[in-house]
């Protein structure tokens, strides 16, 4: 599905030095690499203020503790996605309203959220799911509208464009009050290990965050906030300071891959190619059809036959499991969420595609279409 080793092996000598640098400084935590990263990154996503943690999942948390929400505040967000944003809501003790995402772009949209908001909603959270924006200017009109903060969880969509009516454009992660993401080995921009950061303009809310992930300290052995203990290793930061440098580069390789899956399946009748919207660039931190007509686990079996790999992103609608049962919905509250969990299909995708896999890839698929 991704090729770490390929990366690694490109950008090898660059990595090593960086990590032994920090190896000879010894400066494990909190080391001068961290505050580098953090100001590129800054930079890169034309913000002021990225505030690296451990992981993505603590970069929701610690942006929920920020706002200092109370148990029973009210927040809104998809149920067809990776459990992050869900649990940390959970965690605190906040009210999960789950919504429909969109059956193409399989993103939440202003609409769906409108037509759940209640006097005690204080937060919307969309996640840029798969690598291409939520529709970040209804859904901040609604927002606005309303007097509710906008989280966006841009884990899968570092380095997203997301474009305006007018024409401008901001990086996915910094059009909400606060933006998260996630450095884990197979994101887009990926760290070896784990990692995360918060992305905001808000000074206040910067620093509120800062202290939160360092136990509620500004000042060493003063503690203003309930805070916790997450932190950007030095060296991840040292690795992540090489591979931002090619981050646009390698979310173009992967459009081309995509370009290439698309024109490729696009006459097949029981494919559903990947909505792209006007108002968001694609990254394509997944490539995700639906196979309709009940053959979506036929088709995985038979790729994964003929040694092509592909992953159910994501086999099972969260209001369901049983974690959150308590929540009480119903199994048929959000259809979308569970048509697309028995059709949606990823398939392999990263920077250093071959043409000769990409071939190989789609002609079995195609092959195993004619005989249905
Ligand atoms: C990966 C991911 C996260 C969390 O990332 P971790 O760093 O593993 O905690 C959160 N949200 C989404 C949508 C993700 O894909």
């Amino acid at each position: 599905m991704v090729d770490l080793r390929i990366q690694y092996e490109k950008l090898g000598p660059e990595i090593d030095a960086a990590i032994k640098n920090v190896l000879k400084s010894t400066a494990f935590i909190r080391g001068p690499e961290v505050g580098i990263f953090e100001k590129e990154l800054q930079k890169y996503l034309e913000t002021n203020y990225v505030i690296t943690c451990g992981n993505g999942t603590d970069a929701l948390q610690i942006s929920l503790m920020a706002l200092g929400l109370k148990p029973g505040d009210e927040v809104i967000t998809s149920d067809f996605t990776f459990i992050s944003a869900i649990e940390v809501v959970a965690l605190l003790g906040l009210k999960l309203i789950l919504v429909d995402p969109d059956p193409y772009t399989y993103n939440i949209t202003a609409e769906a959220v409108g037509k759940v908001i209640s006097p005690r909603t204080k937060v919307i959270i969309p996640i840029h799911l798969f690598g291409q924006c939520a529709d970040m200017e209804n859904i901040m009109k609604v927002a606005k509208d309303n007097g509710i903060y906008v989280i966006e969880d841009s884990a899968q969509a570092t380095g997203t464009d997301f474009i305006f009516s007018d024409g401008t454009g901001k990086k996915a992660g910094t059009i909400g009050i606060i933006g998260t993401t996630s450095f884990f080995p197979s994101k887009n921009l990926g760290c070896f290990g784990d990692g995360g950061a918060l992305i905001t303009n808000d000074e206040l809310l910067a620093k509120k965050a800062r202290s939160i992930a360092n136990h509620g300290m500004k000042i060493k052995y003063r503690h203003d906030d309930i805070g916790i203990n997450s932190r950007l290793d030095t060296i991840q930061a040292a690795i992540l300071n090489v591979k931002l440098n090619y981050l646009d580069r390698f979310n173009d390789a992967r459009r081309s891959v995509a370009d290439f899956y698309d024109k490729a399946l696009a006459g097949c009748k029981s494919i559903t190619l990947p909505g792209r919207s006007a108002y968001s660039s694609h990254i394509f931190h997944q490539y995700t059809i639906r196979v309709g007509n009940g053959l979506r686990d036929e088709l995985k079996n038979y790729l994964a036959s003929v040694k092509i790999p592909s992953m159910i992103y994501y086999p099972g609608p969260l209001h369901i499991q049983d974690a959150y049962r308590y929540l009480g919905y119903a199994e048929e509250d959000f259809p979308v969420t569970s048509l697309l969990c028995k059709e949606v299909l990823s398939l392999p995708i990263h920077p250093d595609m071959e043409q000769e896999q990409l071939e190989y890839i789609t002609c079995n698929i195609l092959k195993f279409f004619e005989t249905k």
